[in-house]
């Protein structure tokens, strides 16, 4: 096996962690290679570069997009895709729900939450957030299902800032799972660390890491 998915299998395992390889750039190729070491989650940033590399790979590959969606590119989304861990506004949500009732496909999300201080990036506001959620139960959204959180990190050196941030996200999940998804158990995962982060995230109770440039090298 390459050394570096060894090395990730290995430090995943202890926390029953998912690897998502983020092949975003990465040819049919280099993923196929992936693949051929067992790998089997994959994510990807963008629905076009997705939905194109969807029909050239293996049909038990589980994908995830996990970049930024845009309302008007919902139309393109299948239930080729596992998992969208890019939910990040009502607006989303609200379209994705009549999204899944037009093509008859409960969809699976998980709720991208603020943690970063950088303005550039996105996801909700924490109370914004369990407002709505408050007002408009899960559960009322018959083609969605809820499957947890995401949350992307402050780009920085200081890991104790990183390692806050994370933190942060999960006593976020905990509060939600604690009360609005109290009787919902598909709201189990918190999506968080990458290449330069993923072990802090692991210590701070990630159920998902994104890893792309250490599994595929640097990106062009
Ligand atoms: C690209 C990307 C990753 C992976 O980043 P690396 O630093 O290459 O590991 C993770 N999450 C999101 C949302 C991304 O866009």
């Amino acid at each position: 096996m390459m050394p570096i998915l060894e090395k990730l299998k290995n430090e995943l395992k202890p926390y029953a962690a998912t690897l998502v390889a983020v092949s975003k750039t990465k040819s049919i190729e280099e993923i196929k290679a992936v693949y051929d070491e067992g790998q089997r989650v994959f994510g990807e940033n963008r629905i076009q570069e997705l939905m194109e590399k969807i029909p050239q790979l293996p049909s038990d590959i589980k994908w995830h997009l996990i970049g930024h969606l845009q309302s008007n590119k919902i139309k393109y989304l299948t239930p080729s895709i596992a998992l969208i861990h890019s939910v990040d506004s009502i607006n989303l949500i609200e379209s994705l729900q009549r999204h899944g009732q037009k093509s008859a496909w409960v969809i699976p999300i998980l709720l991208q939450l603020k943690i970063a201080k950088e303005e550039t990036k996105s996801g909700f506001d924490f109370p914004t957030l369990k407002d709505f959620l408050i007002t408009h139960a899960p559960h009322t959204f018959s083609h969605l299902q809820f499957c947890g959180v995401m949350g992307i990190g402050t780009l920085s050196d200081d890991p104790d800032l990183t390692r806050r941030e994370f933190k942060q996200l999960k006593s976020m999940f905990e509060e939600l799972k604690r009360t609005i998804f109290k009787d919902y158990p598909l709201f189990s995962q918190v999506s968080m660390g990458m290449s330069h982060d993923y072990q802090i995230a692991l210590e701070e109770g990630a159920t998902m890491v994104r890893v792309g440039s250490l599994v595929f090298g640097g990106r062009h």
